[in-house]
């Protein structure tokens, strides 16, 4: 960024990079605090990325590594959000949620994803035996599962305008066709160089970069930021495949994990639609399209717990790409919530990995920025 003037720049309070759910979120919370705050948005639209693209699951909060941030984060938004979501009228279903297993070995594991779940503050799983599965989703196989009653699925658009709303009725606004390209840090505050239809320059006291896939790009573009503190950005696809006509269960249905992944599960929206998925392919570039030879590989692992899955039902459907701070093959890495204390300058936050269950999480996120940009 060439160097700014002072005298040229328009100063604002508080720049939100990116109206994503969890830029949405970050800003309303800004905003109820007190703050001018200014949503700087690349797309024409709210949430045309990520936050348009995942299962629309509130997770209850049950697999995550105790007391790292996304456990944290995925219980107190998850509460949080369910009174939001009856607050404003927002369209969700606390559907509940079974974790299956087949075979003596996988029922072994329930055992262990309770205690892993009550270490993260989630203590209503439910053991279920046989009959009483059968009892609930007739259509199922499974020879035991744990019931998790506070898994529940939202319309994450919906959230979004709520959002969008309480912002705007705070005073805040968003500018969209509008990507910060980069930025300086400087004892005036941050200046920010915003290109798009109307380029300018700002001056803000505080800048939260919640940018998603645009991140680490706009955080390495940052002058004054040391470079140790800004990540190496990996894409992982994950594509849904979904199932026509009526869903065959009533709860959303996770076999038990396997490796490093939550395995082929059945999600449903809120139409009552039934999709499976997401997989995941670690790729180079982002793209959203949908190959649908890539179903083939789930039909038996549907099977295990749907045997009448019919051969071909499966069509795609859409993608979501993760966007992670870990190479294929490394643990999944927790959100990373950079402040003023982790980094050293001052007014600026920067959001990396904000993967799942960043929706769900989304309203805590916003309240834990506020706490980082309140430590002086
Ligand atoms: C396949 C998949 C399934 C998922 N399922 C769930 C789920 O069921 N439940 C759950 O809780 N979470 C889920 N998640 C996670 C959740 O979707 C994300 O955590 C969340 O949507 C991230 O929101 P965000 O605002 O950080 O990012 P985004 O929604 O990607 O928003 C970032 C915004 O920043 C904008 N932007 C980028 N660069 C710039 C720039 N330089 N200047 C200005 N703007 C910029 C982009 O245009 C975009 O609008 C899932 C994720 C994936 C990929």
């Amino acid at each position: 960024m060439p160097a700014p003037h002072i005298d040229e720049a328009v100063p604002v309070d508080c720049v939100v990079a990116g109206a994503g759910v969890v830029g949405l979120a970050v800003a309303r919370a800004l905003a109820l605090a007190g703050r001018d705050v200014l949503v700087l948005e690349a797309a024409g639209l709210i949430g045309s990325e990520t936050s348009a693209r995942n299962s629309e699951v509130i997770h209850a909060g049950i697999y995550y590594k105790p007391g790292s941030l996304k456990a944290r984060l995925c219980v107190a938004g998850r509460n949080a959000l369910y009174a939001y979501c009856a607050e404003r009228g927002i369209g969700h279903r606390c559907c509940g949620k079974l974790i299956v297993a087949n075979g003596e070995a996988e029922a072994a594991k329930l055992d262990a994803i309770r205690v892993q779940a009550a270490a993260c503050g989630v203590t209503d799983l439910e053991p279920l035996d046989r009959g009483t599965l059968s009892e609930m989703e007739p259509a199922l196989r499974a020879d035991a599962a744990l019931l998790s009653p506070s898994t529940g699925i939202i319309d994450s658009h919906g959230l979004m305008l709520a959002l969008q709303g309480d912002l705007e009725d705070r005073g805040g606004a968003i500018a969209f066709n509008a990507p910060i390209h980069g930025g300086s840090v400087t004892p005036a505050g941050i200046f920010l160089d915003v290109g798009g239809t109307e380029p300018m320059t700002l001056l803000a006291t505080t800048f939260v970069n919640c940018a998603g896939h645009g991140a680490v790009a706009l955080a390495g573009a940052i002058e004054g930021l040391d470079r140790s503190h800004v990540p190496t950005a990996y894409l992982c696809k994950g594509s849904y495949y979904s199932l026509p006509g009526r869903a065959p269960f009533s709860r959303l249905i996770y076999p038990v994990p396997e490796g490093a992944g939550l395995g082929v599960h059945l999600t449903l929206d809120l139409g009552g639609q039934a999709r499976f998925g997401p997989d995941t392919e670690w790729i180079d570039t982002i793209n959203y399209d949908v190959d649908p030879i890539r179903a083939e590989r789930f039909y038996d692992a549907i099977r295990c717990y749907w045997p009448v899955l019919p051969d071909g039902a499966l069509t795609p459907a859409y993608a979501g790409i993760r966007p992670k701070i870990t190479p294929p093959g490394a643990p999944a890495a927790d959100f990373r919530i950079d402040g003023p204390t982790e980094h050293g300058v001052p007014g600026l936050v920067n959001l990396f990995g904000i993967e799942s269950p960043g929706l769900t999480a989304s309203l805590a996120i916003g309240d834990l920025v506020v706490e980082k940009l309140a430590v002086r």
